[in-house]
């Protein structure tokens, strides 16, 4: 295979457009060159604590400035970044940590109480992020061409299923999802992009890949506020936000029917997860441009898009995939014919080589040939668009009928006074099994028979819930999705009381 070099991406991005704004936080504004020079000591600075190329290094931060010089000092040195997820809790970093082979642990002063003494439980050396800008700069081989098949980081898939596994991108990854995004929402030379998700997510850290090589100025924050996003929409002239569903629900209810964002605002990017229908029209009555995507860690974030134009008659389509990625739908290793529904399995430069040292996961996951069983089941319509539709591990077979629980979450969360649902399958002699729901209630005088009624309309009678339970909160992983597998322990403890 040939080897296929660029430029790093920082450095002729700091050629062409030197004086535009690569990232606004806070007050601040940073330029791409003055980005370029930061990052740049920055690396020789890590080069004086000892980190090399090809070093694993960890990396706990939430958003901020820092965090986007750190990732860019990583690859100037060819250093591979293994950002971790902040909500985790200590022993699931200390697991990564370890699993991922990391030499070094880098991370805010303020979390220094509750990592404790991490470095010594993973043998590795910690600093803290502030305390390396003091130190003198020591040099090293920079990385000054970007050999897209080399490593750049290895991220932590969202462990909804199972435990997390590390996804390994490479600069190709990154760099192919970014141009792949382009080709389906166009440029523009007014875009600014808005990331308040965490950066050591992929949705949240290939925006800033997106800014390099669009030359798009970043609005980083630190973390989602609803306020704070609505007003940098309508005022700062962001014109592209990512997000998931939650919070486009919150930044909906901010957004009066009457008023509208500004002209210049072209779309949310919304992905993470399925995305609830009467979320979608009530974004469309309002006039917000919502583009569906999906996409995973493990293709560097999406991979199928819905394109603005197809956005309106293809309503909770999650659209087609990116130019250069392909898709099909398989059952028993069969492809199945449009419309009916299978294991999406994808294709494309921006899909991992495989989980790091997961040798049996990868064998499991993807062919030789490159195509990745995503482990996700939906189906394509005639026209070619995709619908995700759930988790092959969730689906529930009842009297052979298959019974999708995101389908009836959907439906239980249309009802005014449920908060939240989920739904999973219980084992039944009949049937084989029958879903069962936790519901998070709004109004304690909602009962059982109420919802029943409300389903009647909505969902034919095998999917409708044969057993309800009021909880005050659903399991949610770190990165807020519903964890299934925990309602399924809750169940089968219910059962065994
Ligand atoms: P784990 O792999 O550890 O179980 P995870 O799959 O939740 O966790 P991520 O890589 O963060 O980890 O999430 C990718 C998953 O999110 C997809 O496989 C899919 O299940 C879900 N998802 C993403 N986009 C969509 C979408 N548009 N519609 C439905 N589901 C989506
Ligand atoms: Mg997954």
């Amino acid at each position: 295979m040939t080897t296929h070099t660029i430029p790093h991406w920082l450095d002729k991005r700091a050629h062409l457009t030197p004086d535009k704004v690569a990232v606004y936080f806070k007050d601040q504004a940073v330029t791409f060159q003055q980005l370029q020079r930061q990052s740049f000591i920055f690396a020789q600075q890590l080069s004086t604590i000892g980190i090399q190329q090809g070093h694993h290094v960890a990396v706990y931060a939430h958003n901020s400035l820092d965090l986007v010089r750190l990732i860019h000092a990583l690859s100037y040195i060819g250093a591979v970044g293994v950002f971790l997820n902040t909500r985790l809790t200590r022993d699931e970093i200390s697991f990564q940590i370890k699993d991922a082979k990391c030499s070094y642990i880098l991370y805010e002063q303020s979390s220094q109480e509750f990592l404790g003494s991490i470095e010594e439980e993973g043998s590795l050396a910690g600093y803290a992020m502030s305390t390396i800008h003091s130190l003198e700069e020591t040099p090293f081989n920079r990385v000054e061409e970007i050999n897209l098949s080399h490593l750049h980081s290895i991220l932590y898939t969202s462990g909804t299923t199972g435990n997390p596994k590390g996804v390994m991108l490479s600069y190709g990854n990154h760099w192919w999802s970014a141009v792949s995004s382009a080709l389906n929402l166009g440029l523009s030379e007014e875009d600014e992009w808005l990331a308040s998700l965490p950066l050591f997510h992929v949705g949240g850290m290939s925006i800033l890949f997106k800014s390099v090589i669009y030359g798009m100025p970043v609005h980083l924050y630190e973390s989602f506020d609803p306020e704070h996003v609505h007003e940098a929409i309508m005022e700062k002239g962001v014109t592209m936000v990512s997000v998931v569903s939650v919070m486009l629900n919150k930044l909906l209810q901010l957004l009066p029917p009457s008023e509208g964002y500004p002209q210049a605002f072209r779309c949310m990017l919304l992905g993470g997860g399925p995305a609830p229908k009467p979320l979608l029209e009530e974004a469309h009555a309002k006039n917000v441009p919502v583009i569906q995507t999906f996409g995973m860690t493990e293709t560097a974030s999406q991979i199928v898009t819905l394109s603005a134009a197809d956005a309106l008659h293809k309503l909770g389509s999650a659209g087609k995939p990116l130019f250069p990625a392909q898709i099909k739908i398989e059952d028993n290793n069969q492809k199945q014919p449009p419309n009916e529904v299978g294991e999406i399995v994808v294709k494309g430069p921006m899909v991992t080589e495989g989980y790091f040292e997961r040798p049996e996961a990868n064998e499991k996951s993807i062919t030789t040939d490159g195509w990745l069983y995503t482990g996700d089941l939906g189906y394509v319509d005639e026209e070619g668009f995709v619908y995700v539709v759930d988790r092959r591990k969730d689906l529930i077979i009842s009297g052979g009928e298959n019974i999708y629980p995101a389908e009836i979450e959907g439906a239980l969360q249309g009802h005014k006074d449920i908060i939240e649902a989920g739904v999973v399958g219980k084992l039944d002699e009949r049937w084989g099994q029958v879903p069962v729901a936790f519901i998070v209630a709004e109004e304690d005088y909602l009962s059982i028979d109420d919802i029943q009624v409300y389903l009647q309309d909505k969902l034919a009678k095998y999917k409708i819930p044969k057993h309800f339970y009021f909880v005050k909160a659903l399991p949610r992983t770190a990165s807020n999705k519903v964890k299934r597998r925990v309602l399924a322990d809750w169940l089968k403890k219910k059962e065994e009381s």
